[in-house]
């Protein structure tokens, strides 16, 4: 069978990763890495390289690896066309295109860096000092505002959200995060709705604020290729699937991580994120390589257990979540907290380069 996995983020991977190596199985990914972008804050802040080549994470499985955008998907004819024109076709196609940040915002793609740009941010960063304003109270924000704050005290970093940062903590989890920011020099703006970013700063319904440089992480958007390929999606683009992350529109398509719409048991529509992009695509594997044995594929299970927040290199915060993902009165914080966030990163690295060796060897909670 020809299994086409298109993205290779950690959903895509971890797919990828898990196929019976009898089927013919090829990765198509924009380019020839795989990023580790649960750490783009880290390389905006000078860590030397977050992306480990394709070819050496899928030596001697047998997977091709093809760099290249993808542009189009004829999920009737079962064809997909790369922007330099080359064409494939697959039995079976694991769709894996991730997310991006949200530039809808006027201004955001002309004068804001975003995590995608982290090198570039590096570099503008390291050139002097300033006002840096960090936009997003979420957790991509508040890991960019105080990695930023503390590689480059040179810069006076704001974080400016529309609610208040870490809303989704619990209130210890939130308290410590306000103390963090206040311990780095983080100004705080919150209940502040940016209309505009600028090249002098933001347009906020409360006035300008004013900064050398912005850095948006307001939400992320999806990939438009499924809806333009007719797959069934929601309102936000992510496709559709049932309990085996099979398309519910063409059954011959899974979809995985941030850019499907997942459903987990007794918590609801996936968070976007690592933690459970990673089991989403080793469970589509899974699905796949069930069916081309003539079995049942079984339902996804995932159980949420922590979320984990870094604040720069020597704190962070791991929250405990109930099974539906909300926050119970429980945290890690400090320096063993960063401790543990840094163990995450690490595994979920990690597994891919065992299942290189070992296909099934990843484990998550259920
Ligand atoms: C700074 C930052 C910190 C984060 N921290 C955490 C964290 O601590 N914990 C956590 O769980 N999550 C975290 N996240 C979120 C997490 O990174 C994402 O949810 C996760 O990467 C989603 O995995 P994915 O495989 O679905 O997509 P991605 O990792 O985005 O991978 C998508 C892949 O598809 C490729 N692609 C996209 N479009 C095309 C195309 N048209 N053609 C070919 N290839 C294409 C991309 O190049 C990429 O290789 C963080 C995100 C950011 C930005």
């Amino acid at each position: 069978m020809d299994i086409v996995v298109i993205g290779a983020g950690y959903a895509g991977m971890s797919a990828a990763l898990r196929l019976d190596r009898s089927h013919r199985i090829t990765l198509i990914s924009a380019d020839d890495n795989f990023t580790e972008r649960i750490r783009l804050h880290e390389r905006a802040a000078g860590r030397p390289s977050v992306s480990t080549p394709l070819a050496d994470l899928t030596r001697g499985t047998g997977i091709r690896t093809v760099a290249g955008r993808v542009t189009g998907i004829d999920a009737e004819a079962r064809t997909l066309t790369l922007e330099d024109g080359r064409e494939f076709s697959y039995d079976t196609l694991v769709y894996a295109l991730g997310s991006f940040t949200d530039a809808s915002v006027p201004g955001v793609a002309e004068h804001a860096y975003a995590a995608e740009n982290a090198v570039a941010l590096g570099e503008r960063l390291r050139e002097g000092g300033g006002r840096l304003a960090v936009v997003g109270g979420g957790l991509t924000g508040i890991e960019l505002a105080t990695e930023l704050a503390e590689s480059y005290p040179r810069w006076q970093v704001k974080l400016v959200t529309g609610a208040h940062p870490a809303a989704g903590l619990s209130g210890r989890g939130r308290a410590h995060v306000a103390k963090v920011l206040a311990r780095l020099g983080v100004s705080v703006h919150p209940d502040t709705r940016v209309e505009a970013v600028t090249p002098d700063g933001l347009t906020t319904a409360q006035g300008p604020i004013e900064a050398d440089v912005v850095v948006w992480a307001g939400s992320f958007a999806v990939p438009e290729l499924a809806a333009k390929a007719g797959l069934a999606v929601d309102e936000r683009g992510r496709t559709l699937v049932d309990a085996t992350l099979r398309s519910i529109s063409h059954p011959d398509v899974y979809a995985v991580g941030d850019a499907a719409a997942v459903n987990v048991p007794r918590a609801g529509l996936s968070r976007m994120s690592c933690a459970v992009g990673m089991p989403i695509g080793a469970h589509a594997a899974d699905a796949v390589n069930a069916r081309a044995r003539g079995r049942a594929a079984r339902p996804f299970r995932f159980r949420y257990l922590i979320q984990c927040v870094s604040l720069g290199r020597r704190d962070g915060v791991i929250q405990a979540v109930r099974r539906d993902d909300s926050p119970i009165e429980l945290i890690l914080p400090g320096r063993p907290g960063a401790w543990v966030k840094e163990l995450i990163c690490w595994y979920a690295a990690g597994s891919l380069r065992l299942a290189r060796l070992l296909p099934r060897s990843y484990w998550w909670p259920k």
